[in-house]
């Protein structure tokens, strides 16, 4: 349920509100909004006195939350959340909330040469956030599995040097601190979505989490494995829809772009969308992400690779540079006809002295 309090309810009832709740063994979460603090009560909901709460001069309301998830919902926080991802060399990097992200980089990061190479290409043409795979979950265990934790450092590096937060798939528990000493922000991969245990772990962190919608998942089933990271005290989640399994089989996926203003409806998380993933084919990438943009989305993840023909996996739907370059345009200029922005990494050009100073919009 939740506990909503009259606009300017002072501090003091906030925390003396969430003690009772916190007394009786349940978990009070707040959400502090520009005119109203509402505070979210989890847990076994007949512990908590109701008509006490209610008789508390300063509640307004106390309302149940119908959906099954809790934290996630647009009941519980009504404004859009807005993901703030620290840039190294100062600034940050906004996703959601109007400000959109893109995120490029290779599969998986092969060579150090080639991450540092595709991160500069890919800054240069406006993507505010560095991708690459150092443990990558393949079909087939016969497949390259990711170069591991030396992957991570040179993605770490690539970003540092570029200045832009990084991104990474995190597939197992056992790997949440290594990875968590490198990236930015974690990733959990469609196949992961339900894997409760890494969500817990990942939650109990306060980095980032893009988590990927698995194939086979509803959006409910989406939004109720946010909320196990949620639960853990982790707010910064952004949700990823990468394609689902349908009867058509023309692409890899079919890209579900009908979540999008679904999920928004529904939550306040920030949603940004895969078309690399979805469609598994170069060629209709940047017609997917502009129809993401289109659609509402707060970003969009796309792979890219200087030669596509030899990457180690995922080549077929790697963009090359320059077409990713002459997407973003494109995508600029799409999301100003709906009055919203790509965010961008700190410009290591010492030019402009407002890009110096943080994160911009282009
Ligand atoms: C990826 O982003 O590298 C990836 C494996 O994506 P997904 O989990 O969506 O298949
Ligand atoms: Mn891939």
């Amino acid at each position: 349920m939740i506990v909503i309090l009259k606009p300017g309810a002072d501090e003091r009832l906030v925390q003396d509100i969430v003690t009772q709740i916190e007394d009786t063994g349940l978990k009070a979460h707040l959400s502090r909004g520009e005119f109203r603090t509402v505070i979210g009560v989890v847990g076994e909901e007949g512990k908590v006195d109701k008509e006490h709460l209610l008789s508390i001069a300063g509640v307004e309301q106390v309302l149940p939350i119908m959906k099954p998830y809790k934290l996630a919902s647009r009941e519980f926080h009504k404004e859009n959340t807005t993901v703030h991802i620290p840039c190294p060399g100062g600034g940050t990097v906004s996703v959601g909330g109007g400000h959109l992200a893109a995120i490029a980089g290779p599969c998986a990061c092969e060579d150090e040469t080639m991450v540092h190479t595709i991160a500069r290409e890919i800054k240069a043409a406006g993507a505010a956030i560095l991708r690459g795979g150092a443990y990558k979950p393949r079909t087939s265990p016969y497949s390259f599995q990711g170069h591991g934790e030396e992957a991570l450092k040179w993605l770490r590096d690539a970003g540092n040097e570029n200045q832009m937060p990084i991104i990474t798939e995190v597939m197992d528990t056992r790997h949440v601190q290594t990875v968590e000493q490198y990236t930015d922000i974690f990733q959990i991969g469609a196949r992961n979505m339900q894997n409760f245990n890494l969500l817990f772990e990942v939650g109990r962190t306060r980095k980032p989490v893009v988590l990927k919608r698995g194939m086979a998942a509803s959006i409910q089933e989406w939004l109720m494995s946010a909320e196990y990271i949620l639960s853990q005290g982790n707010r910064q989640v952004i949700l990823c829809e990468r394609g689902i399994k349908t009867f058509e089989t023309a692409l890899r996926y079919t890209l579900d772009l009908s979540a999008v203003p679904v999920v928004k409806s529904n939550s306040h998380l920030p949603v940004i969308v895969d078309p690399s993933h979805a469609s598994g084919v170069r060629e209709f990438v940047p017609a997917l992400a502009y129809a993401a943009i289109a659609a509402g989305a707060d970003g969009i993840m796309v792979e890219v690779h200087d030669n596509p023909s030899q990457a180690m996996c995922d080549g077929p739907q790697a963009l090359l540079p320059e077409t990713f370059k002459t997407m973003m345009r494109d995508l600029r200029a799409i999301a100003g006809v709906f009055d919203r922005t790509f965010s961008r990494a700190v410009s290591t050009a010492p030019a402009a002295p407002a890009v110096a100073m943080g994160a911009g919009a282009i």
